[in-house]
């Protein structure tokens, strides 16, 4: 029985602090506070970006050039989330210009749209030394202020590039392999992993479970009349 209640206290705290990144910090129907944290809003990508300032949250700070803080039509309907920066992100200060990067505007180009119709983030906001995996306590630092752009933006669809994104997103630990290509709920907001554009410059042969990952995107924006971005 210890352990049932465990579990329930467990899952609540993680729901919480899903919340709190939503910027949600109380619950109407119960009528709840969660004292001592910001009211509840929705703020702009400016201001987003101002409350975010010269960020030193986590680690990452120390060995930054720049935060990269996404890019893109802030009235979307597609949302594209990698994993962090790399080199030539942290150099730019632009997410996703590297070689994956240019190989993700292919992607986006081959169902009709332009890069400039979508947004771009990641889950991270710094790049990790040497391009190493974002650890939990840098995801959790940096992750509020991506849940506040998801909802500035209001996107119908995410599209996660990749097992961090797509594990962050959709709080799991499922592999990239199995999430990939099926639709997920977040707040409303269709979530669908596929993999991640640098994997596939090591993996080509992948490539094609990415474009039957796009199709899906393009028939679901097409079949709910979702035409053209706004
Ligand atoms: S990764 Fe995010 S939380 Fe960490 S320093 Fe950069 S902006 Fe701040």
């Amino acid at each position: 029985m210890g352990q049932y209640f465990q579990e329930i206290i467990s899952n609540l705290k993680t729901y919480l602090e899903y919340l709190k990144g939503m910027g949600i910090t109380s619950l109407p129907s119960s009528g709840i506070k969660f004292e001592g944290l910001p009211s509840p809003q929705i703020l702009s990508l400016e201001e987003i970006r101002k409350e975010l300032g010269d960020c030193k949250r986590c680690k990452l700070h120390r060995t930054r050039r720049t935060i990269v803080f996404g890019e893109g039509n802030p009235k979307t309907n597609l949302m594209f989330i990698g994993e962090g920066p790399g080199y030539d992100e942290d150099v730019q200060g632009r997410p996703f210009v590297g070689k994956a990067g240019q190989l993700l505007t292919r992607i986006i180009q081959s169902i009709n749209l332009q890069r400039e119709e979508v947004y771009i983030a990641n889950i991270i906001k710094c790049r990790p030394p040497q391009n190493r995996n974002p650890e939990p306590d840098e995801i959790q630092s940096c992750h509020p202020f991506l849940m506040k752009q998801i909802m500035a933006i209001q996107p119908k669809i995410i599209c996660a590039l990749g097992t961090f994104s797509a594990q962050t997103l959709l709080k799991t630990d499922t592999k990239i392999s199995a999430l990939r290509g099926k639709f997920y709920d977040l707040e409303g907001i269709k979530v669908i992993p596929t993999y991640h554009p640098a994997f596939l410059l090591r993996n080509p042969e992948r490539k094609k479970e990415v474009w039957e990952d796009m199709k899906k995107i393009a028939e679901w924006l097409i079949n709910n009349k979702i035409k053209e971005m706004e």
